[in-house]
């Protein structure tokens, strides 16, 4: 995105009964919110909680040890094995792999077993030619029980990102406390900590705000780990986390918010690097930073996949004007579909309804491929031929040439949106959502496939 989004306070919202729905948050030391736990500290941890709690678990971790024929290769003696000890070993090894859908406690007790089982053996042939491979085991099922009780070593963050996503953790409960007492959406605005959110980011210095945003692009890659997540979500994620470290720098806003190419740019598009002007004011909270990302590292996929100018416009460079007016038609059709089913759908809150709204309308802007080619020739980013092109593709596209340039970017924001939302995936909206998002990735994928 280039040009600034609209930037609305939620509206009032209406009464309504639904349930809660959990808004991802991360307080590190107060960890609230079970998702933003899974987060920051992985699933084992989240299990321990929701076991105090007696929230429904939405995944169970799973242990990973060696299997059966990988331990028999590291321990395969000269003697029969059959005859040796080491079968009481492979029984507890094979015993674990058994299991089907285990609760973490019963993975802690199968993997108990096997570093029982490994200790019985070493203690009886502490230097013998197995030894080694039973030791390996002994240590990777050790440990892997140690992090099902644990969970993953959470970041260590600076102090100005603990305040940053303070704020975000305000934002992400009082939107789910707003979504269940709708009276209180005029209080929380008045608390105005989308602005509390941008100031927090203005004090961290640049190093610390770029790690920041590591840490944010860790959390989106970490929904990977969500069993739940849609198929479409899951290659949309892997995709663009994969482009994430083109992105050589991100930083509070210096000019435009969104991502540009970092300029001059290189002859080889692989070596191009790009630049990630963070929206900061992050009225959604924590959905809204994440979906904010998976945005614009779209940008950065779409421009990888497409090679489009620095305009970085939705298609390939080669494509015909015809063919243009027909892909930009079908995406304004597209959002008019989401846009109408969005209005009929009374699974949303108010709140989550006007960001899904704002990023529909935004997608399908008129005149605005030709208003970058302007903006984009005049600072020198584009050459004269590049800028005639757009011109050409914006008038082909007529009102629909924002689709040009929004409309991939917007499907995976609101992908990432209604996944943290824990939106019903049978939701009709949900479900064109994921087919137009999946036909967009099908695009820039087969477009990566033909460079
Ligand atoms: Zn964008």
């Amino acid at each position: 995105m280039y040009a600034r989004e609209p930037r609305k306070q939620a509206g009032a919202p209406e009464p309504r009964t639904a349930a809660t729905t959990p808004a991802p948050a991360i307080r590190p030391g107060a960890p609230r919110d079970l998702l933003a736990l899974q987060r920051s500290a992985g699933n084992a941890a989240v299990v321990q909680l929701m076991k105090a709690t007696g929230a429904p678990a939405t995944s169970v971790p799973v242990a990973r040890v060696m299997d059966e024929e990988k331990f028999k290769e590291q321990t395969s003696g000269s003697g029969l094995r059959s005859r040796s000890a080491i079968t009481a070993v492979d029984k507890a090894l094979r015993a674990f792999h058994a299991l089907r859908d285990p609760s973490p406690e019963e993975q802690i007790a199968a993997l108990g077993g096997i570093v029982d089982a490994c200790l019985v053996y070493l203690a009886r042939k502490p230097n013998g030619p197995r030894s080694d491979g039973v030791e390996r085991l002994r240590q990777e099922a050790n440990v892997e029980r140690g992090t099902l009780v644990l969970g993953p070593k959470a970041p260590i963050l600076s102090e100005g990102e603990q305040r940053f996503r303070d704020v975000l953790a305000q934002i992400d409960a009082g939107l789910e406390l707003v979504r269940q007492h709708e009276f209180a959406a005029e209080a929380f605005n008045l608390r105005n900590l989308p602005q509390d959110a941008q100031r927090e980011s203005q004090g961290l210095d640049p190093a610390q705000f770029h790690q920041m945003m590591l840490h944010y692009i860790g959390e989106l890659g970490g929904l990977l780990d969500d069993d739940d997540l849609p198929d479409e979500t899951r290659t949309v994620i892997q995709e663009v986390v994969g482009v994430a470290d083109r992105v050589t720098t991100m930083r509070y806003p210096a000019g435009t918010i969104g991502t540009s190419v970092n300029h001059p740019a290189p002859d080889d598009l692989a070596d191009t690097e790009y630049t990630f002007n963070v929206d900061t004011q992050a009225r959604g909270g924590t959905p809204f930073m994440l979906g904010h990302i998976a945005h614009e590292l779209t940008h950065v996929a779409a421009h990888q996949a497409f090679n489009s100018s620095s305009v970085m416009a939705l298609a390939p460079i080669d494509t015909p004007g015809d063919e243009i007016a027909q892909l930009a038609r079908e995406r304004a059709q597209t959002m008019d579909a989401l846009l109408a089913l969005l209005r009929a759908d009374d699974t949303f809150h108010p709140d989550q309804r006007t960001l899904l709204e704002e990023k529909l309308n935004y997608g399908k802007e008129a005149g605005k491929l030709a208003r970058y080619a302007a903006t984009f020739r005049a600072r020198g980013r584009i050459s004269e031929d590049e800028e005639t092109r757009l011109r050409e593709w914006d008038a082909a596209a007529g009102v629909n040439s924002g689709t040009l340039v929004e409309y991939d970017t917007v499907l995976n924001q609101m992908l990432v949106y209604l996944h943290l939302w824990r939106i019903d995936q049978a939701d009709a909206f949900y479900v064109r959502l994921r087919a137009a998002a999946a036909e967009a990735t099908d695009r820039r994928l087969a477009a990566l496939q033909a460079a």
